[in-house]
């Protein structure tokens, strides 16, 4: 695979890579076969009037939506964020401009719903809603990531990421959604997890994961699953529970648990932090997903829901949880619902209930990649930059040695890993390796300045995907590592708390 893909070089100055008109045009996620669409509660195929399905749906989605509206009402096409957003500086292909995807819906929204469009459409550069135009949606609104950088650039704050995400609703709404996204939201309304992993599977996978830690640490710590009465519901991403370098992170977590004394449980009625819903954009499902943690929650009659390291999931629990799933009136109110695992992770060490070895993550030279939902759709405790400072804190407080990348590359400047949004899928390596290209380059600086060899994230997407992309980029695919793993190896076990 390595040797197929053109693999973008570093550029010298941050300049802005000439055009490439259609570079990325046959880039194509695969489609949903009939059994994906209807198990999320959409048309099995292409209906036979999509073009005007397709027109009534994007009308019923603009009436509900004021800030989508605005957003295609607004733009000044000023260009300040054509340079923007990593695809286009990876493949140089101008329709990942973001102002260009935008306009991809914006000339159809024209068309049918403003009176310039309908009667002077060259005017105003209005489109039909054709075939060829269909294919250019499905084809560049599976080359956004939703990753909201655009908009931070943009003087109007037009979120591209709302506009992707309304394009996937109405191909979605005329049957013709990507298989990598529907298939994974109907395995969790299924079974609980984007894995499809029954509970039996996964008792027996934490399970074995409590004797690896016993063996290693000489500790008995835990990893509770469906235990009533446990004073935190963790949810966490699947990927914890069995990839690298995710699962290291779950240990982390664990361990934290334990020295600090706290119960805890795990669920495997609502075994999964991710909600690729808001990925394509479907309100229906984001809340039937969600739903399934209030339901566990209540069950299992706890008192805080913690959510583990995961980017999307964290946005969707901070923003829209109270909304889609609250109140959360049952829930102790000394505590913020939901809570992230790196809140109550700097809790406990600001106030001394971690002992941390420093020294034992002395061969790490970390540097932190900030996650785009984490940074750009969310907040993290009581401060302001909350979601840039306390996962710092927290590796400054487990080790020696960390270096940030470049201010223009971090906080809420930072560039996506390149596999968010609905994109984390084989089928579509060739966008992910080149649209990883300025946060590989952000990362090349740092490695050679500072030797660093360790990056650390907070979202199961981005470790994946770098886990990935480094070899791409001539670096050691085990860089990428779980914030929670930084802070397991440092956790003094065995000491008092
Ligand atoms: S949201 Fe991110 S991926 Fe989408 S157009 Fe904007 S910068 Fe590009
Ligand atoms: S920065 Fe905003 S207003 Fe300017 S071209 Fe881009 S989307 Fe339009």
């Amino acid at each position: 695979m390595a040797e197929e893909i053109h693999v973008p070089a570093f550029r010298e100055y941050p300049i802005i890579p000439a055009i490439v008109e259609g570079s990325m045009a046959h880039s194509k996620p695969y489609v949903a076969k009939p059994d994906h669409q209807q198990s999320v509660g959409y048309p099995g195929q292409l209906v036979d009037d999509w073009q005007n399905a397709a027109v009534k749906k994007l009308g019923e989605l603009v009436s509900q939506s004021r800030a989508l509206q605005v957003f295609l009402d607004s733009c000044v096409k000023c260009g300040a964020c054509t340079d923007k957003c990593h695809y286009y500086l990876g493949t140089q292909d101008p329709l990942n401009m973001p102002v260009a995807r935008q306009d991809l819906l914006r000339a159809v929204y024209r068309r049918y719903y403003t009176f310039a469009g309908k009667y002077f459409p060259k005017l105003v550069g209005a489109k039909d809603f054709t075939e060829e135009v269909r294919d250019q949606w499905y084809s560049y609104f599976h080359q956004c990531s939703q990753c909201r950088r655009c908009s931070v650039f943009c003087p109007y704050g037009i979120d591209t990421a709302e506009i992707s995400m309304a394009g996937r609703d109405v191909l979605d709404a005329i049957g013709v959604g990507q298989k990598y996204s529907n298939e994974i939201i109907g395995k969790v309304h299924k079974v609980g997890n984007n894995l499809g992993l029954p509970e039996p599977a996964l008792a027996d996978t934490l399970e074995g994961l409590e004797e690896d830690i016993e063996d290693d640490t000489g500790v008995p710590v835990k990893v509770p699953l469906d235990v009533e009465g446990a004073e935190i519901l963790l949810i966490t991403p699947s990927a914890d529970f069995f990839a690298e370098p995710h699962i290291d992170g779950l240990i982390g977590y664990a361990k934290v648990f334990h020295q600090a004394g706290i119960s805890w449980t795990l669920s495997s009625f609502a075994s999964e932090a991710a909600n690729f819903s808001m990925f394509i954009g479907s309100h229906d499902n984001l809340k039937k997903v969600a739903m399934r943690i209030r339901q566990a929650a209540l069950d299992l009659g706890v008192k805080r829901i913690v959510v583990g390291e995961c980017g999307h999931a964290w946005r969707v629990a901070y923003s829209f949880w109270n909304t889609l799933i609250g109140p959360f009136d049952f829930l102790d109110p000394k505590y913020p619902a939901p809570q992230h695992i790196c809140e109550v992770t700097y809790d406990l060490i600001q106030r001394g209930a971690l002992k941390l070895d420093k020294e034992a993550n002395d061969h790490r030279r970390i540097t932190f990649h900030d996650s785009c939902n984490v940074a750009r759709a969310s907040r993290m405790g009581n401060i302001p930059g909350g979601q840039f400072i306390i996962p710092r804190e927290i590796i400054k407080a487990c080790a020696n040695h960390f270096f940030d990348m470049a201010p223009e590359t971090i906080h809420q400047n930072t560039f996506c890993c390149g596999g968010g949004g609905g994109l984390l899928t084989d089928d579509l390596m060739e966008l992910r390796v080149k649209g990883a290209l300025p946060r590989m380059e952000a990362l090349a600086k740092v490695v050679n300045e500072y030797d660093v060899n360790t990056l650390v994230a907070i979202c199961a997407i981005c470790k994946t995907q770098f886990a990935k992309v480094l070899p791409y980029y001539k670096f050691q695919m085990d860089m990428i590592t779980s914030l929670h793993q930084v802070v397991g190896d440092a956790i003094q076990l065995g000491t008092s708390h």
